[in-house]
């Protein structure tokens, strides 16, 4: 795990000044390490009746897609607005300043079907938060939220359902 949370790269002031940015391009970029941080990933969900992964955009679509094929399951993407083709559902939610809207295919899940959502980091929790909320309106069964890394001092956890957050690395 120490040679993975190396790897990842600290970006200091970006996307603004005091903010240090966890770049995990250049994990995604070494390709035996992207091997064992998919396959730990989805090695906590074989077996556990995942019927479909969830992808947050952008880098939720990296991870999400890997685990999904791992996994043998399909994808669905959650997007920015937009972008997705067909009738949506949207859930705008706060940020520091403004707000942000992600969208989801109203016929993205059957009723019950057993999802699996992924992200690559859990930072203040208010993006994971509003996806889970579309996948709940959804009426699907969320078994967890699978993150690559959580950036624990900020408490993201705190806003997603009891029990059902599971992060590889902590920072
Ligand atoms: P949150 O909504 O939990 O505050 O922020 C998490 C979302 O923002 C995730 O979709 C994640 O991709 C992105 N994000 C926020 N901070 C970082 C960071 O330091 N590194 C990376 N890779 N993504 C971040």
């Amino acid at each position: 795990m120490d040679e993975l949370k190396r790897i990842i790269r600290d970006v200091p002031d970006f996307p603004k000044k005091g903010i240090v940015f966890k770049d995990i391009t250049t994990l995604l970029a070494d390709g035996r390490n992207f091997q064992r941080m998919i396959d730990l990933m989805a090695h906590r969900y074989l077996g556990q009746g995942i019927q479909k992964v969830v992808g947050v955009e952008a880098r939720g679509f990296i991870l999400g897609s890997a685990l999904a094929y791992k996994l043998g399951t399909g994808i669905a993407l959650v997007r920015k607005p937009g972008k997705l083709p067909w009738k949506t559902l949207r859930k705008t939610y706060e940020l520091e300043y403004g707000t942000d809207t992600l969208e989801i295919h109203i016929d993205a899940f059957e009723p019950g079907e057993k999802v699996l959502i992924a992200d690559d980091l859990l930072a203040t929790g208010g993006t994971v938060a509003a996806v889970v909320d579309l996948v709940q309106q959804l009426q699907a069964e969320i078994v967890e939220c699978a993150f690559l890394a959580e950036l624990e001092f900020l408490q993201g956890r705190k806003r997603l359902p009891e029990g059902k957050v599971h992060s590889l690395l902590q920072f």
